[in-house]
């Protein structure tokens, strides 16, 4: 039988293209050129027309690559995970669900001084499942999902960065109910004033903050079904203005116990085990990794047999007859001494000094 490896841990981030050309941005950007009344209608029978027909109907215009960019890029149509393949983390997803989905489950609940916080921030060790739950979000909500990363709109985009800002959030309002999601966030939102920070990334960051204003104010119906969650492992560095409007600020801990018993489940379910497991000693031995650390030391305990083999072949070089000869061979059951060599190979990645900043940080500026 076939064993499968573990789930990739990285984030699937796609890079984003440089883009084709500058263009000066002088000329007003106007969104939804169509009637309301022929855009509800449109989106009542369940089939949106695309953003970009709704600016161009002819499908040509000045910011027509921007926009396949942001659709291309950022758009992810299938985030498609569930809390329960998020290890840990109850308080996190207790919370999030209250300061994100029933906003837009019952918009008409959130009103007046409960009215919804404009945006969340997560912020916390990296690999720990920021995005994980930013997806499981909009999946649970049913939003349309965009995954920005924010050093890419800062770097690749740079010139253009502050124009797709603003589109990213009108092409949010119209595909609301929407979930944007900005990663390294603490990328654009750098402090203020710094030495090295150019008029252009003022620029975005200035551009943010309007934006952000502008989700859920009270004149624009569309705005308030926009969900702005925002993830960082560096939340020290994060501008203040930017802060402020990321009013909650939920911390994402290292998994606990039971997280990273949970974790080795989750990333060992698919593979044959020997009966020699010890769960145990794999928590106890895991204490301090993160959730990718973990999946990290899974995917490289997976990889044993399949080394060892090679390792006893090796003077011989590899080649395709030598595959085929040993490819059934290295199909044997994980066991317990290839879980040790891994959790040697694989050491922690997140450091006592820095899990002491992120405390400090909940103390001062968290939400409970
Ligand atoms: P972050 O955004 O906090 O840096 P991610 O959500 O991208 O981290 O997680 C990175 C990888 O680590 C995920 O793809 C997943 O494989 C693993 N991972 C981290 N935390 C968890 C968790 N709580 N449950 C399951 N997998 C996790």
């Amino acid at each position: 039988n076939q064993r499968k490896p573990p789930a990739p841990a990285n984030k699937g981030q796609k890079p984003a293209p440089e883009p084709s050309n500058i263009r000066n941005y002088d000329k007003p950007w106007r969104a939804n050129t169509k009637p309301e009344g022929e855009k509800a209608a449109k989106k009542g029978e369940g089939e949106k027309s695309s953003f970009l027909e709704s600016v161009y109907p002819d499908g040509v215009g000045p910011d027509t690559d921007l926009i396949q960019a942001l659709e291309r890029d950022m758009l992810d149509k299938n985030p498609n995970i569930c809390f329960d393949d998020i290890a840990d983390l109850d308080e996190a997803k207790m919370l999030l669900q209250e300061a994100v989905l029933l906003p837009i489950l019952m918009p008409d609940f959130f009103k007046g001084i409960r009215r919804p916080w404009r945006g969340v921030l997560m912020f916390g060790p990296p690999g720990t499942g920021k995005t994980m739950l930013a997806k499981a979000i909009a999946t649970l909500g049913e939003t349309t999902f965009f995954n920005v990363s924010a050093s890419t709109l800062g770097s690749k985009w740079r010139g253009e960065s502050e124009k797709l800002v603003r589109l990213l959030f009108e092409m949010a309002k119209f595909y609301a109910p929407t979930t944007i999601f900005f990663d390294e966030i603490d990328a654009l939102g750098g402090k203020r004033g710094d030495s090295n920070e150019c008029e252009a990334s003022r620029r975005v960051k200035t551009e943010m903050l309007v934006q952000m204003d502008g989700v859920g104010s009270s004149e624009d119906e569309e705005s308030k079904r926009i969900i702005v969650l925002a993830a960082t492992n560096r939340p020290w560095d994060l501008d203040e203005a930017l802060r402020r409007r990321l009013e909650k600020r939920v911390y994402i801990p290292l998994p606990s116990d039971n997280g990273r018993r949970k974790l080795f489940e989750i990333y060992l379910n698919s593979l044959e085990k020997s009966d020699d497991i010890n769960w145990d000693y794999l928590v106890e031995k895991s204490q301090g990794y993160s959730g990718a650390d973990i999946a990290n030391v899974c995917r490289d305990a997976a990889m044993m047999p399949m080394r060892k083999k090679l390792a006893e072949i090796r003077s011989k070089g590899i080649n395709a007859k030598i595959i085929e000869q040993i490819k059934d061979k290295v199909n044997v059951p994980l066991c317990m001494d290839d879980m040790k060599e891994a959790l040697n190979n694989v050491s922690r990645s997140v450091s006592n000094d820095d899990l002491g900043r992120y405390e400090e940080w909940m103390k001062e500026f968290g939400s409970t």
